[in-house]
């Protein structure tokens, strides 16, 4: 590994001493790492002076761009102010007290509670303490059990890990005991021969409900869903989909917890997935565009009912012994408070939706070319699925790696955008306008032909 580098260029010193993690090593020892040094608009730059276009908004997060002056001058002026503290032992900073408020004020729940993390996964990690804490303190303590879906992806930590529903867990020895991974809602991929998508849907909920009677209702802490599957391929659920499995999730008592960290904050087009899809959560896991990126921070926002719960529980034992150091960093907070400014009062909420039919009408259009099999989407996140042959949906041989050829067509022709599995994925900023939509479109269509050519085809 790494001979073709100079030691002392970039490139070269990336690969000496950075463990790269969710990265191809094969194809950065081939293409070398991309370093960067800043942003403009929607634009990323690198040391070379190379730049491109990020269709994926940084990790989905960078929502405002990655020079918006609004977010730098409230991070530059709360590290003026009061540049870190912690939230633990009664003390915490004024703008954790604000941001929990504002949180609360836009979520779906009439009053809650709101516990901050540093990221996503720490904040699914602290549900699933919540939950397991709640079940002890409440004399259930076989209620352990957490349900999430194939597919799903709510993150890295050992919990996390456990609840995410990808293949590559076991790599670790994981999912922990009692992480059980109910279908994915995927009629396209998943639809039985003759079976028409309102069938689909009662099936999923079907299955899940035998998966709750077999494992026994008692046992089971915790559902969790995305509303849109993010990183497990850009999924929207079956029509029907949450209205179908909400009642069996009521009928036996089992907390709905919507993983909100890429729906939250105006994805789907709403400000919550929530709503796109009248979930009616208990609760809210939120982080990614919380702070438009620009600070590491995450939330566990309780509704009314589970706030009144995890209070209680809290009280019996006098203390919730969970935290992290930097839970509440007054910087992280200060920025979250402005990027929902932003997002709700500035425009972007009303930018991300107003350039979503066009997005959603150019991303559909792409179902005419002969390699694609689905496109699909909502709101501003959208992916093009690939196939080996249209009317069977055979995949491309994973050795082709086809998903990895045209994301890297795209990188070649100035654009970001990621593969995963055989789609690649789509979820630009919300300054996206029609000019940018279209070069971001015109440059995929540019990537599918190239690579279709180089397939033979
Ligand atoms: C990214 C993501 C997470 C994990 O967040 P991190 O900040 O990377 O830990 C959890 N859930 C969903 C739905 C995500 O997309």
């Amino acid at each position: 590994m790494n001979t073709q580098y100079a030691p002392n260029s970039w490139e070269g010193r990336a690969m000496k001493t950075v463990m790269a993690g969710f990265t191809d090593l094969p194809t950065m020892q081939e293409r070398g790492p991309i370093i960067l040094t800043h942003g403009e608009g929607a634009r990323v730059f690198d040391v070379h002076g190379r730049s491109w276009l990020d269709a994926n908004s940084g990790l989905w997060n960078m929502v405002a761009g990655f020079d918006h002056t609004g977010l730098q001058d409230a991070m530059v002026e709360q590290t003026r102010k009061f540049p870190g503290y912690h939230a633990f032992f009664g003390r915490m900073a004024d703008t954790a007290v604000e941001l929990s408020e504002k949180l609360v004020e836009v979520s779906p729940f009439e009053t809650g509670r709101v516990f901050f993390t540093n990221s996503g996964s720490e904040a699914n990690d602290t549900m699933v303490k919540m939950l397991w804490m709640m079940s002890e303190v409440e004399g259930t303590p076989q209620r352990r059990k957490i349900i999430t879906r194939i597919n799903a992806y709510h993150g890295v930590t050992a919990v996390a890990s456990s609840m995410t529903g990808k293949p590559y867990n076991s790599w670790f020895g994981l999912p922990l005991d009692g992480f059980l991974h109910a279908d994915c809602p995927h009629f396209w991929r998943f639809g039985l021969e003759g079976e028409t998508e309102a069938e689909f849907t009662a099936r999923m909920a079907a299955n899940l409900e035998e998966m709750i009677v077999t494992e026994g209702p008692e046992t089971i802490a915790g559902f969790f869903a995305e509303p849109v599957m993010g990183a497990g391929g850009v999924i929207p659920p079956s029509e029907g989909y949450f209205q179908a499995i909400r009642p069996i999730l009521r009928k036996y008592n089992i907390p709905m917890i919507a993983d909100e960290v890429i729906c939250g904050f105006g994805r789907t087009g709403q400000l919550w997935g929530s709503q796109t899809y009248d979930i009616q959560p208990d609760a809210i896991i939120s982080s990614k565009c919380l702070t438009g990126g620009y600070m590491p921070l995450g939330a566990v926002i309780l509704g009314d009912e589970m706030a009144e719960r995890m209070q209680a529980a809290s009280e019996k034992i006098e203390e919730f012994p969970h935290g992290f150091t930097a839970s509440g960093h007054p910087v992280a907070c200060a920025v979250g408070l402005k990027a929902i400014d932003i997002i709700m009062n500035e425009g972007l909420l009303e930018n991300c939706q107003a350039i979503s039919p066009y997005f959603m009408q150019r991303l559909k259009e792409f179902e005419a070319h002969p390699m694609v099999g689905e496109a699909r989407g909502i709101g501003l996140m959208g992916a093009l699925e690939v196939v080996s042959d249209k009317p069977t949906k055979e995949p491309f041989d994973g050795s082709l790696s086809v998903s990895e050829r045209l994301a890297n067509a795209c990188l070649d022709n100035g654009l970001i955008c990621r593969p995963l599995g055989q789609a690649i994925v789509l979820c630009p900023p919300y300054i996206f306008d029609k000019a940018l939509t279209d070069e971001m479109f015109d440059k995929i269509t540019l990537a599918l032909n190239d690579v279709q050519a180089g397939l033979g085809r």
